[in-house]
């Protein structure tokens, strides 16, 4: 733990992108991250058994470099990335392209070892990512569509299972509210300050189970370290660690740590972002006596 001066820190935003043929990658940048004094990162497995890769990609950011499934079924080999990696790993289901019913696909990922949801709000055209709808990849209606999601949020609460939900809050806060008004006890991560700030800051105020995190953040926070300074402070048990890194991308997840190192935060701020809001977001529980 000599590089991290002891301190403790959890990434809450990563993807996994990544097969078998990269386990030794995989495996290396992770015990390097471990030596930096990372203990955990949610990773985020992408299943998809129905649609073709074209339809995928639709639903896909430009610039991520997938090296692992061409069809993006992630699931077995990130469980075994887990399995294998002692307690590093704390899998995440990527829903956005699952299909079927939704309940007993959640039920069955749950038993084979995911701990948590991520999902990808696009109900149309309109949203920051420049990506298709899922109404209309899907062939669906937005009723159908908010149906879907509502039936995730209902069994992460009801399973207290952590959701990381990409979703702007420019646009569509209306949206957002009705989830945290549907769901109170629900543990949701709004990521990268909520696209937008200003917006977000109603839903952090109101909501104290809302959070969010700085991934894919660093170029804006570079370029304004104060007013960036100020919102982390002002939120400072709502903010979490996260980097937007590929599992086998460790430098991207170095970066973001000298990243906040570099803001100067107080000590006390500091560790809440790195580590126990992350904690608190993700349901674990704190090791007994170091
Ligand atoms: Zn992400």
């Amino acid at each position: 733990m000599e590089d991290s001066g002891g301190q403790e820190i959890i990434d809450v935003h990563c993807h996994c992108f990544a097969g078998m043929e990269q386990f030794d990658l995989v495996s290396s940048g992770l015990a390097k991250l471990r030596n930096a004094g990372v203990r955990h990162m949610a990773v985020m497995g992408l299943v998809n058994t129905h649609f073709n890769s074209q339809d995928i990609w639709k639903l896909i950011p430009e610039g991520f470099d997938n090296r692992g499934n061409p069809l993006f079924y992630e699931a077995d080999d990130l469980l075994h990335f887990t399995r294998e990696n002692g307690e590093m790993l704390f899998p995440m289901l990527d829903t956005r392209c699952m299909f079927g019913d939704t309940p007993s696909l959640l039920q069955d990922y749950v038993t084979r070892g995911f701990r948590g949801i991520k999902g990808l709000y696009l109900a149309d055209e309109g949203n920051d990512l420049g990506l298709a709808s899922i109404p209309d990849v899907f062939d669906i209606s937005l009723e159908q569509y908010h149906q879907r999601e509502w039936q995730i949020f209902a069994f992460a609460e009801a399973n207290e299972l952590p959701v990381l939900y990409h979703m702007d809050a420019n646009r569509y806060g209306d949206v957002m509210k009705a989830i945290l008004d549907d769901f109170p006890r629900l543990r949701i991560n709004f990521p990268h300050f909520g696209i937008g700030r200003k917006a977000f800051r109603q839903i952090l105020d109101r909501y104290p189970n809302a959070c969010t995190d700085l991934a894919y953040m660093l170029p804006h926070i570079q370029s304004n370290p104060e007013s960036y300074c100020d919102f982390i402070s002002h939120y400072q048990d709502q903010v979490c660690f996260g980097s937007d890194a590929l599992i086998y991308q460790p430098q991207i997840v170095l970066d973001y740590i000298e990243l906040v190192r570099s803001l100067k935060l107080p000590k006390e701020i500091e560790s809440k972002v790195f580590s126990e809001n992350p904690r608190r977001f993700l349901g674990l529980t704190y090791p007994r006596a170091r």
